[in-house]
């Protein structure tokens, strides 16, 4: 299999500088599983490209027992994709042969290792369980613009259907290092089919490459999970590692970003008036058992206790310290039992299906579709839409034609730091039509907040029933 990386900076040669490899020599490095080439095939001022092929040997995996362990002496220990695919073998060559530029250090030229260089790199083959869905949600979060080839199972045979091989092309303006670090850790991941045994010291290995990356990643979970083939004991390790880390500074931040939209909106009353109108309508369609999903503090369950009529409310949220900061304020401790009973708040993710979202009359999405990351709406969509399915679904988000309002709001801005978009009531509005013929669900619009003649209503709300 083959990796290609190619440069395209004037001097785009200064990309064997990074790699520690002349571009005018062909080298050879011996594995323990096969051969592993380098040389460039091409090495001009405007393009350079180092090719990593690697040569797996068959044998070789069987006598250093690596490969499929094949039952009884059977065939598959011979014959098998692994000399073939891009698999952890190339992530280890990338590591053995590649270590300097992964580290980042360059002899001669020390000031290219922490330049962004227009890169694309080429992965042909490249084993995907989970198909091209699976390569976007790991590296789109991550930058890179990407192409996939996928490749049927035999050509001559086309009714045997897809295979799951595909060539993958990721372009980016990227550091070196991270590019080389995200197919080190993300080619295994991919393949999920890791060929030597996983140890302690593996967590190790992957908390130090994921440095920087991982940790804000939205598949970390799986990426941690199948990295660590799917030992279940050391994934929990790791994760809450990486968890620990994460958490106070991150969420401290947003604590204070949320405040500045609030010190934004508060003229209006914006927040009661959205928890407000956000309640009316649950009530309104009837429901008894509700979700909350991206519950942040809890405020709207406040408000949903007060309604006899909620007889199930749970909250839902990604940030455990939302859900504490939640349980204080809604005093759970010293609910009386029958209240404390009605309520139910948990950690989870709109980025997961989850059955857990399941079941509920209606949900509420309240100011959080703004703070996805535009290439996952999709993955959102799907949970909500597709799997938690409930027969009502009120969601809010700000409309951005009404910022010019906002005397504190710099032109441009966004009224909170983490929101990824702002829409139009037209974008909104275009948005959630087409969700609700794909889904179908029908949805009604209505105006939260006074409305301007121009601009409209300071937040929009849509309706959707099944
Ligand atoms: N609905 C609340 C909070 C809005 S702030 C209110 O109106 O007061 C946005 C919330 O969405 C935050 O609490 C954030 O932690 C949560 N969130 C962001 N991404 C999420 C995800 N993928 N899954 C679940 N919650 C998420």
């Amino acid at each position: 299999m083959l990796l290609t990386i190619t440069n395209t900076r004037p001097p785009a040669t200064d990309l064997g500088y990074l790699l520690h490899k002349n571009p005018s020599r062909v080298q050879a490095f011996e594995l323990s599983f096969g051969k592993a080439h380098v040389f460039y095939s091409e090495a001009t001022d405007q393009r350079c490209t180092a090719a990593l092929l690697l040569d797996v040997d068959p044998v070789a995996l069987v006598r250093t027992r690596r490969g499929p362990p094949g039952e009884g002496g059977a065939l598959e220990q011979y014959v098998n994709d692994r000399p073939y695919v891009a698999s952890s073998f190339m992530s280890v060559a990338i590591a053995r042969v590649m270590a300097s530029a992964m580290r980042g250090s360059s002899e001669r030229r020390p000031e290219l290792v922490d330049q962004a260089l227009p890169l694309q790199a080429t992965v042909s083959v490249l084993p995907c369980r989970g198909g091209e869905d699976l390569l976007r949600r790991l590296f789109e979060p991550l930058g890179y613009s990407l192409a996939a080839e996928h490749h049927t199972l035999d050509e001559k045979f086309p009714e045997w259907g897809e295979s799951s091989y595909y060539t993958v092309q990721l372009t980016q303006q990227i550091r070196l290092k991270d590019l080389l670090t995200h197919l080190y850790v993300l080619i295994p991941v991919l393949d999920s089919d890791k060929h030597y045994w996983v140890g302690e010291d593996e967590i190790e290995k992957l908390l130090k490459r994921g440095e920087g990356w991982l940790q804000a990643h939205p598949e970390r979970e799986l990426i941690v999970k199948r990295y660590l083939r799917h030992q279940k004991r050391l994934a929990t390790q790791a994760l809450e590692r990486l968890l620990g880390e994460e958490e106070p500074s991150a969420e401290e931040q947003q604590e204070k970003k949320a405040e500045q939209e609030e010190t934004i909106e508060k003229p209006l009353l914006l927040n009661e008036r959205r928890l407000t109108a956000v309640a009316e309508a649950l009530k309104q369609t009837g429901a008894a058992r509700v979700i909350d999903m991206g519950c942040g503090e809890g405020k709207l369950i406040r408000e949903l206790l007060k309604e006899k009529q909620f007889v199930e409310i749970a909250g839902m949220d990604v940030s455990h310290r939302s859900l504490e900061i939640a349980s204080d304020r809604l005093h759970l401790d010293t609910m009386p039992p029958k209240q404390k009973e009605r309520v139910r708040l948990f950690q989870g993710s709109l980025m997961y299906r989850d059955q857990r979202l399941a079941g509920y009359d209606a949900a509420a999405v309240v100011e959080v579709v703004e703070h996805l990351d535009a290439p996952r709406l999709a993955a959102f969509e799907r949970v909500l839409f597709e799997h938690a399915r409930p027969n009502f679904i009120v969601m809010t988000t700000p409309n951005a034609e009404y910022n010019v309002r906002f005397g504190t709001l710099p032109a441009g801005k966004f009224r909170h730091k983490d929101h990824r978009f702002e829409w139009t009531r037209a974008e909104f509005q275009s948005w959630a039509n087409r969700i609700g013929e794909q889904f179908r669900y029908s949805v009604e619009f209505r105006a939260v907040g006074d409305e301007d003649s121009q601009l409209g209503p300071p937040t929009q709300m849509g309706v959707f029933s099944k």
